[in-house]
């Protein structure tokens, strides 16, 4: 009897999922399937099953609405403005093949009409402020094409801006913090509608942008440090000031960001494997996309180190607790990570991130909220016209 009636709760519970789900407008702030595309040679108007986590069809299946595309190169490419431009524009070729699925929304008109006739609102995110190579003007040239975000800094550092990883480094020799310049980019970005993003900075550079933005800010995807300890999450001050200064944090679904047990499993997976990915390598291949293909081609091994969703949740109990479910949404990073909790293997599974807020007790106006409204109240903050 009471596992008969643990059976219907789950049945009542998934279709109150399913329906506040579908109903709610789900904003995912970061996705690198632009990056993941180019590089496996790709389209994501194609069926990407087994091949990405993401393409236009399995985007609507999963209920999302409204895309953030992270625009991404590492430190390392010569000339990282031409290949952001590149990336939007390989996106703009997909909206322009299906203008009845997809629209570059640049206004606050154009997402409300997307978002009516049923097409998802894309946008980007540039991912690192190396990619205006310290050219200011090219902020405006990214507004102009649709980007609403930017990360200052990826795991590399531009000349004005440290990153999470060089504030660790012995051998940085570069400012800490954000330069005088910095700070006249976030000015500029605060001008012009790109909203702040916090995530992969270190953390000079987190507390200089705290204090300089005039907008609520956003980490496009971070987790809470104190359930686990890597320098890509957010410390609980950091979280608290995030809350005061009214932004919000996006749950990144990256194993090592979500489990702090994940890394020392899946460093024997790598040393296992080291041959085969220093080909990949030599072939080219970025290094976080031939892990994903390693990841993806010895699936058993890479599957029984995934973390349960449940430790995903510890992190989004965690900012509830110290700021409230107003600043918390979500930014799976989905193709650009090769591990993510079991549950939440493709844009198909947002519908359980959705259930897991249900089964937390929360009301429909509160999972709306975390879903998209969250980000949404950001962007019009920032993005007031
Ligand atoms: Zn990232």
């Amino acid at each position: 009897m009471k596992y008969l009636a643990s059976i219907l709760l789950f049945i009542a519970t998934n279709a109150q999922a399913q329906a506040i789900h579908f109903k709610s407008v789900l904003v995912d702030t970061h996705n690198d399937a632009l990056t993941a595309c180019i590089e496996k040679k790709v389209s994501l108007d194609q069926d990407l099953t087994g091949i990405n986590h993401s393409d236009l069809k399995r985007f609507k299946d999963g209920g999302l609405d409204y895309q953030l595309f992270s625009v991404w190169c590492d430190g390392t490419k010569a000339n990282p403005y031409a290949w952001a431009m590149r990336e939007m524009d390989t996106l703009d070729a997909v909206a322009a093949r299906n203008p009845d699925k997809i629209v570059v929304a640049k206004s606050w008109a154009a997402i409300q009409k997307a978002l009516k006739e049923n097409k998802i609102v894309a946008q980007f995110g540039v991912e690192g402020g190396h990619m205006i190579e310290d050219h200011i003007d090219r902020l405006d040239t990214f507004y102009k094409r649709g980007v609403r975000y930017m990360t200052l800094t990826w795991n590399n550092s531009p000349s004005w801006a440290s990153s999470h990883m060089d504030e660790k480094n012995p051998n940085y020799t570069g400012p800490k913090g954000l330069t005088a310049f910095g700070k006249e980019i976030i000015q500029r970005m605060n001008k012009l509608g790109i909203i702040v993003d916090i995530s992969h900075v270190g953390e000079a550079t987190f507390w200089d942008a705290i204090k300089t933005t005039t907008k609520p800010v956003i980490a496009s995807h971070s987790n809470a440090y104190s359930i686990c300890p890597v320098t890509r999450n957010l410390k609980d001050a950091q979280i608290l000031a995030v809350g005061k200064n009214g932004g919000v944090i996006h749950l990144n679904f990256y194993s090592a960001f979500v489990d702090s047990n994940f890394e020392k499993k899946d460093n024997v997976f790598r040393l296992k494997h080291k041959t085969e990915m220093d080909s990949l390598l030599k072939s080219g291949i970025q290094k976080e996309y031939a892990q994903t293909m390693l990841a993806e081609k010895y699936a058993a091994e890479s599957e029984a180190n995934k973390p349960d969703i449940e430790i995903l949740m510890k992190h989004f109990d965690h900012i509830v607790k110290l700021i409230g479910v107003d600043h918390v949404g979500i930014g799976s990073d989905f193709d650009g990570i090769d591990s993510a909790p079991k549950q939440l293997r493709t844009v198909l599974d947002y519908p359980k991130f959705t259930q897991a807020l249900i089964a937390r007790g929360y009301s429909d106006k509160d999972i709306t909220k975390v879903l998209g409204g969250n980000f949404l109240r950001v962007y019009r903050i920032n993005n007031p016209h």
